[in-house]
């Protein structure tokens, strides 16, 4: 914790002081982030810093994986779906980013049973979401190594159509004034690949 406050008071005595302005003025106009980032929760995926952005230009989701459930309005309580709703239909982003990471311990974990532990019990329902990408990776097949990075590829290019069963996803979209995309950062490099539709492969950014 004491790592924290220090950058804290850190961050208010210098970085806040440094960009007040920005800061009011995103008080007083309100959010318009033109992105929906929807990363990892991993500790070493920072979207901010990785896009090189500002307060205000991401709306961001994290959780275990970067999954996105696909669209199921019942009763309960959908934190992922909310935020994807709210993004696409309040703020009205251009853009969504499935972003998917190298060493991703989620994915890690398709290839391992975590146990029936009823500690566990939302996060082995939530890594189901990862399994029609390990079926596929293992079809692939390779090394250990070469099949964990397929999963943590595939799986980001498998979120897409999930977030697609969304009404209004699928509609802006269609619409074309939304676009999707998926990206694969590499956290050994900093370097990011995207998925290229028409080809079918992911490339480098700095190649674009
Ligand atoms: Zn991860």
């Amino acid at each position: 914790m004491e790592k924290l406050l220090k950058g804290h008071k850190k961050f208010k005595n210098i970085k806040f002081k440094k960009n007040k302005d920005l800061y009011l003025k995103l008080v007083k106009d309100g959010q318009h982030p033109g992105t929906l980032f929807i990363g990892c929760s991993d500790s070493r995926v920072i979207p901010g810093l990785i896009t090189g952005t500002k307060p205000g230009d991401l709306f961001t989701i994290q959780n275990v994986g970067n999954f996105v459930a696909p669209y199921k309005p019942d009763e309960d309580y959908h934190s992922t779906a909310s935020a994807i709703e709210y993004a696409v239909s309040v703020l009205k982003v251009d853009d969504i980013i499935v972003c998917g990471h190298s060493h991703c311990g989620a994915i890690k974990s398709l290839y391992k049973d975590l146990g029936e532990d009823c500690d566990l019990i939302h996060t082995n329902k939530w890594l189901e979401l990862g399994s029609e990408a390990k079926k596929a990776a293992q079809l692939f097949g390779g090394t250990e190594e070469e099949i964990l990075v397929n999963t943590e590829k595939l799986s980001a290019i498998f979120q897409l159509e999930n977030l697609l069963t969304y009404p209004a996803v699928k509609k802006r979209v269609e619409d074309g004034n939304l676009n999707l995309h998926v990206w694969y950062y590499m956290i050994e490099s900093g370097e990011i690949e995207y998925y290229d539709d028409e080809s079918g492969t992911f490339i480098h950014m700095d190649e674009s």
